[in-house]
């Protein structure tokens, strides 16, 4: 999943980009509010990670401008700001949750998790197609429940496919969720690490749909 992490202090920032990294998710940072708010027009996001306090535009007026406008990716609001007030402003402005600073990140990483399950409209925290079971929380993936290792990519990808299995997912798509603004990524990437899930998982385990993309498929 690729996250919008919108915050000018750079020690949080980086902290923050570099924790997430970590976990699996490409992260782009914008240091200030116009530049978030250009990359919101033009990238798709799975989730908004969003202080208030910015230079240029403020996290509230962003927030208030992106609802208007109707779109809906998830945000949480991360701030120093703890008062009731701010607390109600946000979530009324069209937050998804509010955490305040200093937070530790496996908080955050839980709050993600549910924040997600919710867009998803299902409060199951594991994902699973036919006998395969997929964990985001501890990011481990059961085939017939004998552990399958996978490397932080090839997990990203399959959860990204089986978040929903009927759809056609585009290469395209999976790159922009997979890879952020500074990660070189080369033209057959995404290729290698369908072929390799498909080493792991059965060669028919994911669909490659001519010319439109990729889907779950069936796994025996
Ligand atoms: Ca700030």
């Amino acid at each position: 999943m690729r996250i919008l992490l919108v915050e000018d202090d750079t020690l949080i920032g980086s902290g923050l980009q570099r924790g997430l990294q970590r976990e699996g998710f490409a992260v782009d940072w914008a240091q200030d509010g116009d530049a978030a708010s250009l990359a919101l027009r033009t990238t798709s996001y799975g989730l908004v990670l969003l202080d208030l306090g910015l230079p240029g535009q403020d996290g509230l007026t962003l927030l208030a401008r992106l609802r208007q406008r109707k779109d809906d990716v998830p945000v949480i609001i991360i701030t120093a700001r703890d008062a009731v007030p701010d607390r109600v402003a946000g979530l009324d402005t069209g937050a998804d949750d509010y955490l305040v600073k200093p937070f530790a990140l496996d908080e955050l990483l839980a709050r993600m998790r549910v924040v997600r399950r919710r867009q998803a409209g299902h409060s199951q925290t594991t994902l699973r197609v036919g006998p395969l079971r997929l964990d985001p929380a501890q990011h481990r993936v059961w085939l017939r429940e004998v552990e399958i290792p996978m490397t932080a990519r090839e997990f990203a990808l399959l959860l990204e496919l089986m978040q929903q299995p009927g759809l056609v997912v585009s290469r395209e798509q999976l790159e922009e969720r997979m890879y952020g603004w500074n990660e070189e990524i080369g033209s057959n990437t995404i290729q290698v690490h369908i072929h390799n899930l498909r080493r792991k998982l059965g060669t028919q385990a994911i669909r490659n749909v001519r010319g439109v993309g990729y889907q779950m498929g069936e796994i025996d």
